[in-house]
């Protein structure tokens, strides 16, 4: 079924703007459109919410029964994230992360977008975006991109690509396609460890590359692009955190438009959260690193980063 002009004007608004969740109530369309709609594009997102203070997971059970999880965190008044989910489980792995225990399978464009339209309908409408959900966005490249596009565009959900933040375990190639995709969406890198071994060891995925090589291709992206870069460090006790690896960490962010963003971990089982968080995020910042430390949402719906599988 195909929609042009000013019937898909029409249908964007509806979608996005008055946020219809039946074709019924589209009484501006023909009534042949809107049967045809129904059929093709089903409105009703079969969900389940679980709440946490100011973090509201949804578990969406989508057609082929598959199960994925989205976060929406309310910060304030004015600020308001979701957390999208692009694939449902991972391939890449990770040793420390919940949702790298399984893979089925990419999402489609429209499977990403519920996550958002079920926030905007049924709760608040998100100011920003994170792919930082179950997934590997640059596993699924070309439909994240395509969600991007929708998720900006002013006649749809019209959220700054500024807005938005996408986060990669470190493939090379998507990064790579990445800087030449020529919008301000933000790029964060999970690092999470600052030498090669032990990235190894948490990390199958940097099995194929170095981390010099890694950075590199983040160096090509900020000399294009001119845009800060994020690396996401998780804070593990007795693995990645002592002051030996965060002065190898220094070394390795000591530049120009890099950030480090210290995240303590959710423990999933087999490691600890750090005691050590505010003596390596001082360690950085005496030795000019610019750092951040996430706040952290959602513990008590396993909401929290790394936290999401399929456990129901
Ligand atoms: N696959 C991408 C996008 C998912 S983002 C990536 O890894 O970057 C998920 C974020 O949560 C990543 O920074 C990841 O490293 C982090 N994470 C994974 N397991 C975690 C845990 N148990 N506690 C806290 N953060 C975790
Ligand atoms: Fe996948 Fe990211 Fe989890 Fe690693 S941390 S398994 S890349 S979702």
């Amino acid at each position: 079924m195909k929609i042009e002009g000013y019937r898909l004007k029409q249908v964007q608004k509806l979608l996005y703007k008055d946020l219809i969740d039946d074709w019924d109530k589209a009484t501006v369309l023909p009534l042949a459109m809107r049967e045809k709609l129904k059929e093709n594009f089903p409105l009703k997102i079969d969900y389940q919410l679980f709440e946490d203070g100011n973090a509201k997971k949804a578990v969406i059970n989508l057609k082929d029964n598959s199960k994925i999880e989205t976060v929406l965190m309310e910060h304030n008044s004015k600020r308001a994230t979701v957390c999208v989910s692009c694939q449902v489980g991972c391939p890449l792995g990770c040793s420390f992360c919940a949702t790298g225990r399984s893979f089925k399978r990419n999402l489609e464009v429209d499977e990403i977008l519920q996550q958002v339209l079920l926030f905007s309908r049924y709760y608040r409408k998100p100011t920003n975006i994170v792919f930082m959900g179950m997934g590997e966005p640059f596993l699924n490249y070309d439909n994240v991109m395509k969600a991007i596009k929708i998720l900006n565009d002013p006649n749809c959900f019209n959220i700054g690509a500024r807005k938005i933040s996408i986060s990669t375990a470190g493939i090379i190639e998507g990064i790579k396609k990445f800087t030449n995709e020529n919008n301000q969406v933000n790029l964060s890198i999970s690092l999470h460890a600052p030498n090669d071994e032990l990235r190894r060891k948490l990390m199958p995925v940097s099995n194929s590359y170095t981390i010099k090589e890694l950075l590199k291709v983040v160096d090509d992206y900020i000399s294009k692009t001119k845009r800060k870069v994020m690396f996401e460090y998780l804070l593990i006790k007795d693995v990645n955190d002592s002051i030996e690896h965060a002065k190898q960490l220094s070394q390795l962010m000591r530049k120009p438009l890099y950030m480090v963003n210290l995240i303590p971990y959710n423990s999933t089982g087999k490691f600890k959260r750090s005691l050590n968080v505010k003596r390596f995020k001082e360690y950085l910042e005496k030795h000019g690193i610019f750092t951040n430390q996430r706040y952290e949402f959602g513990h008590k719906i396993d909401a929290a980063c790394g936290q999401l599988a399929n456990r129901i």
